[in-house]
């Protein structure tokens, strides 16, 4: 039997780290069983659901590499795999539920099952709904709904009865029905539930394996009986443990990003974020952290997931990125990162910068833990109007013996004729001794003067990049503002 997996990303936000990380157990799980991977959107909440979210999900999931085999934008025998164009098709189940009689309309308005929730309460039984209308003949109810009264299609669960199965993650599981009660599956305006349209849509699409948050767990016996219902094969389930933050509490905004595109924005490679996701919940085994996608699909299997929280933590996260980054080829490093550099000084860097910024770049490369890093660290390089770091200024430039440091690198590195870092260091030694001052008193203001911080790649590696014309000009800019 071919495997069939999905994740259905709600697009009613940006895409959380746990969706994603959903999306790629699943799509492992289906590449390691040389099975399908579907996509598909669930968006019967109108109110919430905007097409930029839809594009921000399946953006997120096309840059951590999970291509799918089918749904939406790549097509397949369902149309869109988006649930807003199968209203007909859930209705259509739903009336046949209903013609079976495993299903009822129920009349009760807000107000009076508000009134028998509190009752329930007080008295100390379940608060779920009691079922009243279940009793109500067919032919009465359907003459009601035919007037015109309002009411919502409620799946008539057996009772007394029990759902059980085994969850790949958490094992045998088994729902009492005095705990569940007769859910909603149709509002009263005619739209589908979630737990319609997400068990027809698993149905249609021959889900053989839902693996999804543990938060859904108790949805799970729902899904299950409106399968039956169907007359149709239940999918195994396996249910993903929840993401945590540092501080061991429930991961959330508190814990800062948890959407996908901020860390991507972030200058997080997709690799090192494919990596981090796959260890939240699982491991690769004999203390191995760093692996590419061939070995985690070659290892990866759903009964390995564990059942305890996994925790997301943003430091270590970066400590994987910077792993990443110096595996990256010094191209590659400079082509991912010039999208960084051009965001930060906001226009495109012309051929020839990109050349200088590729020079560079493999210093700035054993740095930093992310792309955002990097600008920060070049763009003396790109423009001419130098923000001076105001600490820098203060600290190294206001130092007494700064004046007299930059008027004679000036004038070592006038005599200068060929401008590459040897000489340049050559120039600037030669000069320390003549002044009989130390390397950090002595070379500090020039980084500062000519990059604006104190923080640049290597001194004399940022001196050739930036060539001779303009560091003299920007040593004689400053020492004149120094009035030396
Ligand atoms: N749209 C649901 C969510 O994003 C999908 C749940 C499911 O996998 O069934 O939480």
């Amino acid at each position: 039997m071919t495997t069939r997996l999905r994740i259905a990303p709600s697009p009613t936000g940006l895409l959380h780290i746990g969706n994603a990380r959903s999306a790629l157990f699943n799509w492992l799980y289906a590449r390691h069983t040389g099975g399908v991977f579907i996509v598909r959107i669930d968006d019967t909440d109108t109110a919430r659901s905007r097409p930029e979210y839809e594009q921000d999900a399946l953006d997120g999931f096309r840059w951590l590499g999970l291509d799918w085999d089918e749904g939406v934008g790549v097509g397949g025998p369902h149309g869109t795999y988006r649930q807003s164009d199968r209203l007909d098709r859930y209705r259509q189940v739903a009336e046949s539920l209903l013609a079976d009689r495993k299903a009822y309309w129920c009349f009760c308005t807000p107000e009076e099952l508000e009134e028998r929730r509190n009752q329930a309460r007080q008295e100390g039984r379940p608060s779920g709904y009691d079922g009243r209308c279940r009793t109500i003949p067919s032919e009465s109810a359907a003459e009601r709904k035919a007037a015109g009264e309002p009411a919502v299609l409620r799946l008539a669960v057996p009772r007394p009865g029990e759902t059980t199965f085994t969850d790949v993650v958490r094992g045998e599981m088994r729902f009492d029905h005095a705990n569940v009660d007769d859910f909603v599956i149709l509002r009263s305006d005619g739209s589908p539930t979630y737990h319609l349209a997400s068990t027809v849509d698993d149905v249609d699409y021959e889900i053989t394996h839902v693996a999804r948050g543990e938060d859904l767990l108790s949805s799970t016996p729902k899904h299950i009986l409106i399968t039956r219902a169907m007359g149709a094969p239940v999918p195994t389930y396996a249910h993903l443990p929840l993401l945590f933050g540092p501080d061991g509490r429930k991961l959330s905004k508190r814990h800062g990003d948890v959407s996908v595109r901020a860390y991507r924005d972030a200058g997080i490679l997709p690799e090192a974020m494919f990596n981090y996701l796959a260890l939240l919940g699982w491991s690769y085994g004999e203390d191995v952290t760093v692996f590419t996608r061939e070995e985690a699909i070659a290892r990866f299997d759903l009964s390995d997931v564990s059942k305890n929280p996994a925790v997301f933590d943003p430091a270590k996260l970066e400590w994987m990125n910077g792993v990443y980054i110096r595996d990256l080829s010094a191209d590659d490093f400079a082509d991912r990162s010039v999208p960084f550099v051009e965001r930060a000084i906001g226009r495109t860097l012309t051929d020839d910068e990109k050349r200088v910024f590729a020079d560079v770049a493999p210093l700035i490369q054993e740095r930093v833990k992310n792309l955002v890093e990097v600008a920060p660290m070049v763009t003396f390089l790109f423009t001419d109007e130098i923000e001076y770091d105001e600490k820098s200024w203060r600290k190294v430039l206001g130092h007494e013996t700064a004046p007299g440091v930059l008027a004679a690198a000036i004038e070592r590195l006038e005599q200068v004729d060929s401008w590459d870092h040897d000489t340049i260091e050559a120039a600037l030694r030669g000069m320390l001794d003549d002044l009989e001052i130390g390397a950090r008193r002595g070379l500090q203001p020039i980084r500062v003067a000519v990059t604006g911080s104190s923080v640049s790649p290597p001194l004399f590696e940022s001196l050739e990049a930036l060539g001779k014309e303009r560091t003299l000009r920007r040593l004689r800019d400053v020492a004149g503002r120094l009035g030396s």
